[in-house]
């Protein structure tokens, strides 16, 4: 009998999980890691069930006919396979240039794999194509953070702090389903007095738990920030000294918010005034308060606008850097923090540098012992860069790892018809995936207990993967891969399979940068139960709590930046007269691709429902449990209708871990973030019968 302390396969919280494995089967429970103290969600629970599913991927997959992606995916070889790979990469490149040849990553790989795919691209293929699906989950708020306070660390302060706030204003935020043992830390300062305001479209799990339930249009969270501020700034409640000893650019941030007073602001966003000012006083009332921002907020056309709103009011109010006080935006995907810091954004070099700044280019290629001239410029964003696959200046050959594009990228339809322009579509996956299916090559990967990594969490605090289980015969890690095909390719010296070694290599690329790794190492973390960035030296503690004393800005101040409501991108219309808003639902995790398949969960929740109000359900002829069609300009998708009187009468909520939700939504950019508008777009509803 043999135990391993590791994590969770899943969300950003990162939940301590052990793993007991006997005569080849594993037991699972919670760890008392101080993030989850004994807690897990049900998919914490049954990740085990992944660990030997018979879906498993056990052999890499090519076309029978090559080329020909109606011919069915057999069994191959990894030689097979790889000099395949490698071959394609190689005539496209001759043929195209280096830009032709791109990978797509993922939230959910370790900060080793997340660290070697952005090296791959830019060393061995010598591409700027890459960028990641974390582009889809909370750039806007990065974006927003980084210009205000100078740094992107989803929570900079422990998620225990939440505990000691007295308010906590959620915006687009439903923690109780997408990561329940976070709920503690609210349910613990509500039984000490504190109170907790959301705002969301639906009367989410959260909102229902909370002292006040402010329900805003979707798309009109903004407004509503600038309204707090408008209130705030009137009644005097705005902190003078401390926007005058550690902030900068307030006075045009309080002209900007002229125009929203409340009574405006109540019907832009349908919230009544009492409502607002109660919360403006509540944030301001003396006590510890915060303001956690989510992807409803941010996975907007004016995301990174909204995101910045909030940072704008949290600054007037002298919130940041303050005990139990803040800002932070709640992260989603198991390494979504991690996931963004070490180069696998199309703009950004590990250590959270600019791929644009010509010392991070010399400090990142001395590291990585090549000259810095050859590494290249940005590449597209996420959706830029699926937009154009298959067409002149796009890619032409696309590496995904750790990611369901189909499934999980905005105006599915149309990307689904880019990835079959590609000349060669490979994909690295534990499952066949919906998008997996579509590949030219299929690779098959370890999973969560099956190798050594680390992951950062939604507080920044690193955090070891371990491993408990032997990959089955035939699975590769994505290091060896990444290393084997770079090997194909003549670069194989410049990497290492070996999780340690490319986590050593790691902290030196950070070295110096906003991401600081350096002083953090496997023992460290093992001895200390994880280690916050940034962490310059071994003898450093490493940094639980940011900005205390000043801002990682070149002047030491956080930046007011004036932010403007903007309408989302498509506003509802006779054609299609509701608003379309999409999200997580507590058994299902992402594009469904792992939690789909665990039988407990699928029990629970066999397919996606639509939420709608009983009152708009009633204009259809629609019933609880009823087939509906869901239509807007891009795509249909079909759906269990779910009446929920908590959700406003002009909109619907969908899930997106099915194949559904994504056919309908509108991938119009955010112009800072490259953020799709996931979270509000206009849709028609149909019963299935009306065809
Ligand atoms: Fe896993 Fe997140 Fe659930 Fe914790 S909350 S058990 S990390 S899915």
């Amino acid at each position: 009998m043999r135990a391993t302390e590791t994590h969770c396969p899943y969300c950003a919280l990162q939940c301590g999980i052990a793993l007991t494995t006997e005569n080849g089967s594993v037991r699972l429970g919670p760890t008392d890691f101080p993030v989850n103290r004994g807690g897990l969600c049900a998919k914490g629970w049954t990740a085990a069930e992944l660990l030997h599913h018979p879906d498993r991927l056990v052999t890499p997959l090519v076309r029978e006919v090559p080329g020909d992606r109606t011919s069915p995916l057999r069994e191959a070889g990894w030689d097979e396979a790889l000099t395949l790979i490698a071959g394609t990469i190689e005539a496209t490149q001759r043929r195209y240039g280096p830009d032709s040849v791109g990978a797509f990553g993922g939230g959910g790989l370790t900060n080793e794999k997340a660290y070697t795919l952005g090296k791959f691209v830019r060393v061995a293929l010598r591409s700027s194509a890459i960028d990641y699906n974390g582009r889809f989950c909370m750039s806007s708020a990065a974006t927003a953070a980084n210009r205000a306070l100078g740094v992107d660390r989803g929570l900079p302060f422990p998620v225990a702090d939440i505990a000691e706030a007295r308010t906590v204003l959620l915006v687009g935020a439903n923690p109780a389903d997408a990561m329940p043992p976070s709920m503690q830390y609210l349910h613990a300062g509500r039984a000490a007095g504190a109170k907790h305001i959301v705002v969301d479209p639906r009367r989410t799990a959260t909102a229902a738990d909370a002292y006040l339930h402010l329900q805003p249009l979707p798309g009109t969270d903004l407004a509503l920030a600038n309204g707090l501020l408008h209130i705030a700034i009137r009644e005097g409640l705005i902190d003078d000294a401390y926007i005058r000893d550690r902030t900068t650019g307030f006075e045009a941030v309080r002209a900007a918010t002229n125009p929203y007073w409340p009574g405006r602001v109540e019907r832009m966003t349908g919230v009544p005034e009492a409502n607002l000012r109660e919360t403006a006083r509540l944030l301001a009332g003396g006590g510890p308060a915060m303001i956690l921002t989510a992807r409803g907020a941010e996975q907007h056309s004016s995301g990174t606008d909204t995101a910045q709103a909030y940072l704008n009011l949290a600054l007037a109010l002298g919130l940041i850097g303050r005990p139990y006080s803040g800002y932070g935006t709640i992260t989603g995907q198991g390494n979504g923090q991690g996931g963004r810091e070490h180069g696998q954004k199309a703009d950004q070099l590990p250590g959270y540098r600019r791929l644009d700044d010509p010392a991070a280019r010399a400090h990142v290629a001395a590291v990585w012992r090549v000259d810095p001239d050859e590494l290249p410029r940005p590449g597209r964003s996420a959706y830029e860069m699926l937009d154009r696959l298959g067409t002149d200046g796009g890619v032409k050959v696309l590496l995904v790892l750790a990611s369901n594009i189909v499934v999980s990228a905005p105006d599915a339809n149309r990307v689904a018809d880019r990835l079959k322009a590609l000349d060669l579509l490979v994909v690295s996956d534990i499952f066949l995936s919906e998008t997996a299916a579509m590949a030219d090559v299929v690779l098959p990967t370890a999973q969560w207990a099956e190798e050594e990594g680390t992951m950062t969490n939604l507080e920044g605090r690193v955090l070891r993967r371990k491993r408990a289980l032997t990959p089955p015969p035939g699975v590769r890690t994505d290091l060896e891969t990444l290393t084997d095909l770079a090997g194909l390719l003549g670069r194989g010296r410049y990497f290492s399979a070996d999780p340690r070694t490319v986590f050593d290599e790691l902290r030196r690329a950070s070295a110096g940068g906003i991401a600081d790794y350096a002083g953090i190492s496997y023992e460290r973390i093992e001895a200390e139960q994880g280690v916050f960035w940034p962490c310059p030296a071994d003898d450093h503690p490493g940094t639980p709590r940011l900005f205390a004393d000043r801002f990682p800005t070149p002047d030491g101040r956080a930046r007011f930046v004036r932010v403007e409501h903007r309408d989302p991108d498509e506003l509802p219309d006779r054609d299609y007269p509701y608003v379309l808003t999409t999200g997580r639902n507590m058994q299902q995790y992402q594009s469904g691709n792992q939690t789909r398949r665990v039988s407990a969960l699928a029990d629970a929740l066999p397919g996606p429902r639509a939420e709608m109000h009983p009152d708009l359900a009633r204009r259809h002829g629609v019933a609880d449990g009823d087939t509906v069609e869901l239509r807007s300009r891009r795509g249909r998708a079909v759906f269990r209708a779910r009446l929920d009187p908590g959700i406003r009468p002009d909109t619907v909520f969908a899930p997106f871990h099915w194949v559904g939700a994504n056919l309908l939504t509108n991938p119009a950019l955010d112009p800072h973030s490259k953020m799709p508008a996931f979270k509000a777009c206009a849709v028609a509803i149909a019963s299935i019968d009306e065809g």
